[in-house]
C-alpha cells in the first residue's frame, strides 16, 4: 500500500553505517524506512509522521574527487550527499507506573550515492529535500503526486521577531534560547531577530512602533509578563486590526509560563517533561489557532489581557511570592499556603454578564454535560455585540426576559433550568491556520510568498481556512450596521455609568474572585478546564467570604488538577463581560498576572482577535 502511495521513493545507505541499505518513501502523511535486505528494524523509528518532522538539512561528502563504488576510503574521496531530516516524535519515558510522554529528537541520516559525480547525488538529495519542506510547509499537496509538479525551490523561510527577558523566572531565558531554541529555529530554517530587553516595557515599546512586515512572527522567551507587553503593544498602534493579527509564539522562560501550558494543554501536547521542546514546536511548525483577548479598563488605562484578572487571594500569592522568584514556579505553592493560614477577606461588589442560561451554573459534572462548542459560542459572543444598542449601551447576552426578571440584585442563586448547549467533541479541539502560506492576507506575512507557479495547487490546510475566515467574516458582517472594526469597540458603559438591568450584581465579602481566559495560569494551576483558546467568554471563578480555612486549602490543593471547581463553595461561570468595584485598596489586582492599581476594574471579550502559534 506504501508503494503505490508513495510521492517518493529510493534506496539510500543507512548513515552511520557503511553497508546497511534500505528503501525510503515519502508519503502524504509520513516516511519510512526499511531494509533492503530482509524485515529487521534498521533504526529507531522506521515510520514517521511528517507532523513530527521539523525539518531537513542536504549536506555533501568531503571530497569531489573519483570514487569506486565497492571502495569508500576517505582519502580517495566521499562523492555522495547526505540528507538529515530532523524528527520529534512522541515517546514515552518513566517507570511502568508512571510513564510520561516527551518529544524526542531524532535525526534520520541517509547517504546518497547512487552516481561517482557529487553533484548528480546532491541533486537527489536536493530534490527530496524540497519535496519534504513542501509537504512539511504547504501539507498535502493534492497534486504531489506528480512528482515534476514539486516546485524545484523550497518554499520560502520564515523570519521571526524574538524578544527575551533575561530577568524573567530565574532569569535562564536568554540560556534556554542559546542551548535549545537555537537549534529548533535553524533546523526549521526559520531565521530571526533577537531582541534582549533592557527594561520594562522594552517589547511595548518596540512592537508599539516597528514595521512589522520583516516578520511573519513574533516569539517572546520569558514568562506571561512579556507577552503581556507584546499584545498591548500591537493593540496600542494605529494599525492593530491587522497587526494584532501578527502570529505570536510563546517559550516558557519566566516563573508564570500560563499561556505557554494553556497552548500545550489545548493542542494535547506534553508540556512538563519538556515544555521548552513543546513549546518551540508549536513556534516551527508553522500553525496558528484564533485566540480571545479581553478589553480591560480602570479609571486611569484600557489594558489588553489574554490570560486572567484576579483579586483576592490568588492575587495576592501571584504578587507577594514575586520575593521567592529564585525558585521559580514552586513560589506560587509556597506563598499559597502561607495566605491561606493567614487567610483575608476582600470586600468589594462584583457585577457579570453571563453566558445565557449559565447564570447559576458552576459544577464540574454539569459542565460534563455542556462544554462550549465554537461555533455556537462565537454565535453567543457575537450575539452580545449584536444586541448591543445605543440606547441601553449594552446587549442582553441573549438571556430570556423571565429568567432576567427573576433576579434579585445581591449573591443570588439562581436554580439551574434546563440548558441543552450542544456538546463540544474534544477539548483540545483546536482550529489550525498555517501561516507559511499567501493566505493570511490579513497579517504581516512578506517572506511567504508562495510560488505563483500555476502547477503548485492550494493545499487542503488552506482552502480549510479560507472557509473559516469567511466564517468569521461572515459573522462580523452580519451585525447590522456594525463593520468589522466596530465589532471590537467597546460595548461596556463606562466605569462610573450604572450597569444595565440584565447584569447579576453580587456586593459583600469575597476571598477570590478570579476571571480567567485560559485552562491554566501557570503549569500547575488548571483554573478553567473547560476553557478553550477562543471559546469567546472569560470563566469567572468566586469564593464568597463564608469559607473555612481548611476549605481555602483544600481549593488551592485541588487547582492542579481541576478538580476545585466540584467544591460547593467555588463558583465558576462563564461570562462575557464583568466589572469589579474593590470597596477598600487592600489586596491586589493583578491583570495578567502583573499588578495594577486597586480601584474598579471592568473587562469584555474580544472573540478570536489574536493569533497564537499552534502544533
Ligand atoms: P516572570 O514570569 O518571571 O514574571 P515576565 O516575563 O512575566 O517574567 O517578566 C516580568 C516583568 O519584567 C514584565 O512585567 C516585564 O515587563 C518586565 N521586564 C521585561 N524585560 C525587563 C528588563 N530587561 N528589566 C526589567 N524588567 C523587565
Ligand atoms: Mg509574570
Amino acid at each position: 500500500m506504501d508503494e503505490e502511495s508513495a510521492l517518493l521513493e529510493d534506496v539510500f545507505y543507512l548513515y552511520p553505517s557503511r553497508s546497511i541499505q534500505c528503501i525510503v518513501r515519502l508519503l502524504e502523511d509520513k516516511l519510512t524506512v526499511r531494509a533492503t535486505a530482509g524485515h529487521i528494524k534498521v533504526v529507531k523509528y522506521d515510520s514517521v509522521s511528517l507532523k513530527d518532522v521539523i525539518g531537513c538539512h542536504v549536506m555533501r561528502g568531503r571530497t569531489d574527487g573519483y570514487y569506486n563504488h565497492s571502495d569508500i576510503r576517505p582519502d580517495i574521496g566521499d562523492p555522495s550527499a547526505y540528507i538529515a531530516i530532523y524528527t520529534y516524535p512522541l515517546t514515552y519515558r518513566g517507570t511502568f507506573l508512571n510513564k510520561q510522554q516527551r518529544r524526542e529528537r531524532y535525526v534520520l541520516t541517509f547517504r546518497i550515492l547512487k552516481s561517482s559525480r557529487q553533484q548528480d547525488n546532491l541533486a537527489i538529495a536536493h530534490h527530496w529535500r524540497v519535496a519534504i519542506l513542501w509537504m512539511l510547509r504547504q501539507s498535502s499537496l493534492p497534486c504531489a503526486k506528480e512528482l515534476s509538479r514539486f516546485p524545484s525551490v523550497p518554499p520560502s523561510t520564515r523570519r521571526l521577531l524574538v524578544f527575551i527577558n533575561p530577568f524573567g523566572g530565574t532569569g535562564k531565558a536568554y540560556q534556554i534560547y542559546r542551548e535549545r531554541v537555537v537549534a529548533l529555529l535553524a533546523e526549521s530554517d526559520i531565521e530571526h531577530d533577537l531582541i534582549i530587553t533592557a527594561r520594562a516595557n522594552h517589547a511595548r515599546d518596540f512592537v508599539n512602533t516597528a514595521d512589522l512586515s520583516h516578520w511573519s512572527g513574533i516569539v517572546v522567551i520569558s514568562g506571561d509578563g512579556l507577552l503581556f507587553e507584546v499584545f498591548n503593544g500591537l493593540m496600542e498602534r494605529d494599525d492593530w486590526k491587522k497587526a494584532i493579527k501578527i502570529p505570536v509564539g510563546i517559550i516558557p522562560g519566566g516563573s508564570g509560563n500560563g499561556l505557554a501550558k494553556a497552548i500545550s494543554h489545548a493542542v494535547g501536547e506534553p508540556y512538563n517533561t519538556n515544555n521548552v521542546i513543546s513549546s518551540t514546536l508549536n513556534i516551527v511548525c508553522g500553525r496558528v489557532s484564533p485566540m480571545d483577548l479581553v478589553r480591560v479598563q480602570t479609571l486611569e488605562d484600557n489594558m489588553y489581557a489574554f490570560l486572567s484578572v484576579g483579586w483576592g487571594i490568588m492575587a495576592d500569592i501571584d504578587i507577594e511570592s514575586e520575593k521567592l522568584r529564585a525558585i521559580g514556579e514552586a513560589r506560587f505553592t509556597v506563598w499559597a499556603l502561607v495566605r491561606a493560614l493567614g487567610l483575608r477577606k476582600y470586600r468589594g461588589r462584583l457585577s457579570y454578564l453571563p453566558v445565557a442560561g449559565m447564570e447559576g451554573y458552576c459544577k464540574k459534572n454539569e459542565q460534563a454535560k455542556w462544554k462550549i462548542e465554537r461555533s455556537k459560542t462565537m454565535d453567543d459572543g457575537f450575539q452580545w455585540h449584536k444586541n448591543y444598542t445605543k440606547e441601553n449601551g449594552v446587549c442582553d447576552a441573549g438571556l430570556s426576559r423571565k429568567k432576567i426578571e427573576r433576579r434579585s440584585k445581591s449573591f443570588i442563586a439562581i436554580d439551574s433550568e434546563e440548558v441543552t448547549l450542544p456538546e463540544a467533541d474534544n477539548v483540545s479541539q483546536v482550529e489550525k491556520h498555517n501561516y507559511t502560506s499567501n493566505n493570511l492576507e490579513e497579517t504581516y506575512n512578506p517572506i511567504f510568498e508562495v510560488s505563483k507557479d500555476e502547477n503548485i495547487c492550494n493545499t487542503k490546510e488552506n482552502d480549510h481556512m479560507d472557509e473559516n475566515q469567511s466564517a468569521i467574516s461572515d459573522q462580523q458582517s452580519s451585525t447590522p450596521s456594525t463593520s468589522n472594526a466596530d465589532m471590537y469597540c467597546s460595548k461596556l458603559p463606562s466605569l462610573s455609568a450604572p450597569l444595565p438591568e440584565n447584569w447579576i450584581v453580587e456586593e459583600g465579602e469575597f476571598v477570590l474572585v478570579y476571571v480567567s481566559l485560559q485552562t491554566h495560569l501557570a503549569s500547575d494551576v488548571f483554573i478553567a478546564p473547560n476553557a478553550k483558546l477562543d471559546d469567546g467568554v472569560m470563566w469567572l471563578l468566586i469564593i464568597r467570604a463564608d469559607v473555612s480555612r481548611v476549605q481555602v486549602i483544600n481549593f488551592l490543593t485541588c487547582l492542579q488538577s481541576g478538580t476545585h471547581i466540584d467544591n460547593p463553595y467555588v463558583d465558576m461561570i462563564p461570562i462575557y463581560a464583568f466589572r469589579l468595584e474593590p470597596f477598600s485598596t487592600d489586596g491586589f489586582l493583578t491583570v495578567d498576572g502583573e499588578v495594577i492599581k486597586s480601584g474598579p476594574i471592568q473587562a469584555e471579550v474580544l472573540p478570536s482577535i489574536a493569533r497564537v502559534m499552534t502544533l
